[in-house]
């Protein structure tokens, strides 16, 4: 169903590849990314806000002027990842509260959305920061419920992951690790079963 919202305009071209950038960007360690990682980080950014992807030539124009403050807080953190750390706790709440099925609350400064019917990308953001901007992508990516399930916490290492509607783990390495506990556990446990049997045996040929 399209409808006009931030969302659907995207240099990402889906919504389990745009879900899958937010459960990355929640447990990103900004801090501590080499240079190349955090320069494409920032590309990663732009592409899930699509700026210069699909922008009209006026409003890359605009941006390249450094009047977007979007673009300046990328341009910002592509020297000083501390400016993503407000963007990456939030997504981070968003992914935790959709991951837990819990409940959290939001709140976001002032900017104001660009309707451009006639240009590539319809809907920009004008005057926000990094942070709502992608607050208001987020909100509307997590808004289809199948899809954002799909978003869930490993109960083996507790990383978020984005996976299949039926996937229990992270990957192959925490599913793996599981089966081989719950196998040890049903061995030791069936050692010991045929220990108590064979006591009872025992003390049945003693008596
Ligand atoms: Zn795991």
């Amino acid at each position: 169903m399209e409808t006009v919202s931030p969302t659907n305009s995207r240099g990402m071209t889906s919504l389990p590849e745009a879900l899958k950038f937010l459960v990355r960007l929640a447990q990103a360690d900004v801090s501590h990314l080499k240079r190349g990682d955090l320069l494409n980080l920032c590309d990663d950014l732009r592409a899930y806000l699509n700026i210069e992807v699909n922008l009209s030539d006026d409003l890359r124009a605009y941006l390249k002027e450094g009047e977007g403050r979007i673009e300046k807080d990328l341009r910002k953190a592509e020297t000083d990842p501390s400016v993503l750390n407000e963007t990456v706790k939030t997504v981070l709440e968003i992914v935790k509260t959709v991951a837990d099925r819990g409940k959290a609350h939001f709140t976001y400064g002032k900017g104001e959305y660009i309707l451009d019917a006639s240009a590539k990308q319809i809907v920009t953001y004008e005057g926000s920061s990094l942070r709502d901007a992608i607050l208001h992508s987020a909100m509307g990516d997590v808004e289809e419920l199948e899809q954002a399930h799909r978003i869930k916490r490993c109960p083996r290492c507790s990383r978020f992951f984005y996976g299949q509607t039926n996937q229990l783990y992270c990957g192959r390495v925490c599913a793996g690790a599981v089966a081989v506990k719950r196998y040890r556990e049903k061995k030791s446990g069936d050692k010991a079963t045929s220990k108590r049997l064979r006591k009872g045996t025992e003390r049945k040929t003693e008596g």
